[in-house]
């Protein structure tokens, strides 16, 4: 066993109101600065959604992370290595996201908005922020905003990219949830291995995953390498650039930006320890549904004197163990088992994880007085609006029961809060 810290987010998509704030702290904070407009270290999607940038989900789109090659063994998927080939692709890589895939910055002509009289109301034209052209905008961070889909697609097209044919034929199926993204600081993390010049790298001491911007090269197999998307490329420095977790925050003993903005606080930070020997083999299970388990069973709990003890042998701070016993991450994660990984499946690890949205399961029990609680939430969580299956896809790899049980751990408890303020039974 060799003990490591990690730090982590958990974000409780259910309190998720989807107001950007956490973006444009961040964004003001970080990448407001020319060659990073279109940079978003942290954005939310609206879901289900194309995404920023568009369909990085689709493997067929971008070939990022890991895969398990013919003897079962981990690679890195096509582009990533350096060989001449993939020398050769650093001017044309098919696999890593383009303009079009983000957005060509803009600003307005605020001009056109007061200049000549007009009948109608005027509207500032969309100028681009690279060439100063006038441009037609056709796509953005957060393009599809608050426009549903449903799940009709479920099957031949699981992320349900395809929202806008949804729409048009399965309305009353519709949903929509709000997932918050960042970099996931991965265990495991394809852009550090991806990169050739050695600039992008995991700090021993939390984990934190940075670019050393002297070393980078602008190669961007990171940009490829990295299945959630996560890695920018700055056109005016020509470097790589990724959300840095707020290290000079966390250094601090502050948050991150976000986490200190968030209108819904739902984001939980904290440190976890992890058995940092055992990564490797668990990356390598060869069914995508146990990789949730797999991660979740490298985590150690903090308060066991035998992980104290090889966390003091293995370099981690008494401050750092304090912290781990501290932190709600490993309740989450490890004792509740309500918090899940974004794709875990891609094999990497990610350490940002998800509370599952339960919305609007609550309408089920509108109206009953007297309600005989665990019989009921089985079904209620079976005709939520929000499919499980669709929740399983985006956490766990397609585990439904494990998010059914964390669903009916949310529901049990909101029921619990509600009856104790409204004097109602809980018959549990
Ligand atoms: Fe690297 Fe972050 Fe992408 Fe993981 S999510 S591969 S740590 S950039
Ligand atoms: Fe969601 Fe918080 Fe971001 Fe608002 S600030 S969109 S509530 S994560």
């Amino acid at each position: 066993m060799k003990v490591k810290a990690q730090i982590s987010m958990v974000l409780n998509l259910d309190k998720c109101i989807g107001c950007h704030t956490c973006s444009v702290t961040c964004k003001q904070t970080w990448t407001n600065r020319p060659g990073a407009e279109y940079m978003w270290f942290n954005n939310v999607e609206t879901r289900p959604g194309v995404g920023y940038p568009k369909k990085w989900e689709d493997e067929s789109h971008y070939k990022g992370g890991w895969k398990l090659n013919r003897k079962g063994k981990l690679e890195l998927r096509a582009g990533n290595k350096l060989n001449k080939v993939a020398l050769a692709k650093i001017f044309y890589n098919p696999d890593m996201p383009n303009l079009d895939d983000y957005y060509e910055p803009w600003t307005y002509d605020y001009q056109t908005l007061f200049g000549k009289e007009r009948k109608h109301q005027p509207v500032a034209r969309a100028k681009s922020q690279i060439t100063g052209e006038y441009m037609k905008l056709n796509n953005g961070p957060n393009w599809d905003d608050d426009l549903a889909g449903s799940d009709r697609s479920f099957g031949e097209d699981p992320n349900m990219q395809n929202i806008e044919s949804d729409i048009k034929g399965n309305f009353e199926k519709t949903f929509m949830m709000y997932l918050p993204r960042l970099c996931e600081h991965c265990l495991n993390a394809a852009c550090v291995a991806s990169c050739p010049s050695g600039a992008m790298y995991k700090r021993d001491e939390d984990g934190i995953v940075l670019v050393d911007q002297e070393r980078c090269r602008g190669w961007r197999f990171c940009m490829t390498g990295c299945p959630y998307k996560k890695v920018y490329f700055n056109w005016k420095t020509n470097k790589a650039e990724k959300c840095t977790f707020c290290y000079p925050r966390i250094e601090e003993g502050l948050p991150t930006v976000c986490s200190e903005t968030c209108v819904g606080r739902i984001r939980y930070i904290g440190v976890i320890l992890y058995d940092a020997d055992r990564v490797a083999e668990a990356c390598e299970e060869p069914d995508d549904t146990k990789l949730y388990e797999r991660q979740l069973d490298l985590f150690l709990d903090p308060n066991d004197p035998e992980v104290i003890k090889q966390a003091l042998v293995d370099g981690v701070d008494m401050e750092t163990i304090r912290c781990a016993q501290k932190s709600p991450i490993y309740k989450m994660a490890v004792e509740q088992k309500i918090a899940f990984p974004l794709h875990p499946e891609y094999r990497t690890m990610p350490m940002v994880w998800y509370v599952p949205p339960l919305s609007p399961i609550m309408n089920y029990f509108e109206g009953k007085n007297s309600i005989k609680y665990p019989e009921m939430i089985f079904p209620a969580i079976n005709e939520m609006r929000i499919p499980v299956e669709y929740l399983a896809n985006l956490l766990t790899g397609g585990n439904t029961e494990v998010i059914k049980n964390a669903l009916y751990k949310l529901a049990m408890m909101r029921l619990y809060m509600r009856a104790r303020t409204s004097g109602k039974d809980f018959d549990a």
